[in-house]
């Protein structure tokens, strides 16, 4: 192995890369953005012509010089562009935007968890990004190429727009104000389909917040003709940059367990089914240049309220197979509440990749009800996470496969908590304090609640002085506690 890595500098290899259509197969430069093939409307995945110069450094090598790169100061190395040669080698040193994305934890749940859910298990905490979600991956790669493509074409004058279930839009409106300059970021979101903290975030970041009545696909296909027909950067995951970008989630993995994800389950939560994607994608490629010996096992996780993803895939012979949108209803895991994902031609093209080698089962979809996500979230939360209701979902469709006999407890669920608890805090209120709308299908248990207890009456703040006020409500405490006296 080499003895000279240079973890801190910015790599010479450049490779090239072309858009390649998933319908028809027809190849485009990248020094325009595209983001459906002018051909026949088909997505797009980003290949790089070179990648086979990289077989010429060995696994070990590979492992080594990403390993030191972990430590490194330099900003541009540190992120998710640690994996620079796997992401992105096109871009130089002056593009790469950095925010602190990527790096998150893997944190194993403690065994009261695995006791009550039968399998054992370990969040990634993709909410500890900058945007409080994963999303911010996909944002670093898009915003340092729009960087790369300001800066070659000296524009003065980028709208930058995307559609979102909520935190697209945030990690969008962050990155683009980090820019500036010529960069305005407009987002299109479906109104009253956020949650409060993620509508927050783009207005904090001075976006153009613009909000149209229906669900996240209705605010798809007006950004659909946006792009189509106007002078914008789409940001969405129809955006192949923003795919390379969440790679990273798969290389993290594979990078925390010391490179050996054989007996690895992976559940991740699929909505526009980027994301998915790219983490099939990452792992493929980790497994090309040996960096990897086996793959994981890739379990995608749907709500029944919106699981065109999981609909297809129960069809067990694969000639039957078709794919079909759905109309969602409303669901805690809100950011995953889409009935046609954008990316489905990307997941079939890699999940028969994954199946070649991984054999049968390497990619499986489950599908959970609104109550287990829920009750996912909150049961997590109690033991030391801090999931999203997604996050929920995961270690919900990780428990239903375990009860399908489709994992072992021998087997690591490395579940994706995509977002941070805060964001989705108020599906954890509404059930606490029994007020979901019918729709949802949430029943709380109401063991499961938790609710704040008023100590004494306000009244007596301004009857009693300070000190005795203090000392009433400690009493009433010490009661309620039945505490003892030492
Ligand atoms: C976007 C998002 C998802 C869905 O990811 P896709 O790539 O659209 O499948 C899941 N969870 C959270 C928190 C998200 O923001
Ligand atoms: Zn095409």
């Amino acid at each position: 192995m080499s003895t000279t890595i240079d973890a801190n500098s910015f790599p010479v290899y450049r490779g090239r890369m072309e858009y390649v259509c998933l319908g028809c197969g027809k190849r485009f430069p990248i020094d325009e953005l595209l983001y459906t093939c002018p051909e026949c409307g088909g997505v797009f995945l980003l290949e790089n012509l070179d990648f086979e110069q990289l077989k010429k450094t060995s696994g070990a090598e590979w492992r080594a010089l990403f390993d030191a790169r972990a430590g490194t100061k330099n900003t541009a190395l540190r992120g998710i562009f640690r994996f620079y040669e796997l992401i992105a080698p096109v871009l130089e040193e002056e593009d790469i935007l950095y925010l602190g994305e990527g790096n998150t934890p893997i944190v194993k749940s403690p065994a009261n968890l695995q006791q009550t859910t039968g399998v054992t298990a370990a969040f990634k905490n993709d909410g500890q990004n900058p945007s409080a979600s994963f999303k911010d991956r996909g944002m670093a790669c898009a915003f340092s190429y729009l960087q790369h493509l300001i800066r070659k074409n000296h524009w003065d004058q980028v709208l930058t727009v995307c559609a979102s279930t909520g935190d697209t839009s945030a990690a969008a409106a962050l990155y683009a104000s980090a820019i500036g300059g010529p960069v305005q970021s407009v987002v299109i979101l479906p109104q009253g389909k956020v949650t409060p903290q993620q509508l927050a975030q783009p207005l904090g970041s001075g976006a153009t917040v613009l909000e149209v009545p229906g669900v996240f696909d209705d605010c798809m296909k007006v950004v659909e003709h946006l792009a189509d027909n106007y002078r914008v950067a789409l940001l969405n995951s129809k955006n192949a940059w923003r795919i390379l970008g969440q790679e990273s989630y798969a290389f993290e993995i594979a990078q925390w367990f010391d490179w050996d994800v054989a007996d690895k389950c992976i559940f991740v939560p699929i909505g526009n089914a980027g994301n998915v994607t790219a983490i099939m994608a990452g792992f493929l490629k980790l497994h090309q240049l040996e960096i990897i010996s086996d793959l994981p096992r890739i379990f995608g996780v749907q709500s029944h309220h919106a699981d065109p993803v999981f609909r297809y895939y129960a069809v067990e012979d694969p000639t039957e197979r078709l794919f079909e949108p759905v109309q969602v209803t409303p669901s805690v895991a809100q950011a995953a509440m889409i009935g046609n994902p954008v990316s489905f031609p990307r997941v079939r093209h890699f999940a028969e990749r994954f199946e070649a080698i991984g054999g049968p089962g390497a990619f499986q979809v489950v599908q959970v009800t609104e109550q287990q996500i829920m009750e996912g979230m909150i049961l997590a939360n109690r033991n030391g996470h801090i999931a999203c209701t997604q996050g929920g979902e995961c270690l919900a469709g990780a428990t239903r496969a375990g009860k399908l006999g489709l994992i072992s407890p021998s087997e690591l669920a490395v579940l994706d908590s995509t977002a941070h608890q805060l964001k989705f805090v108020d599906f954890q209120n509404m059930y606490f304090q029994d007020r979901f709308p019918p729709e949802f299908e949430v029943t709380p248990n109401p063991e499961m609640a938790n609710l704040p207890t008023p100590v004494i009456d306000a009244s007596e703040r301004d009857r009693l002085p300070p000190e005795e006020y203090a000392v009433a409500a400690a009493t009433n405490i010490v009661n309620r506690l039945g505490l003892e006296k030492k």
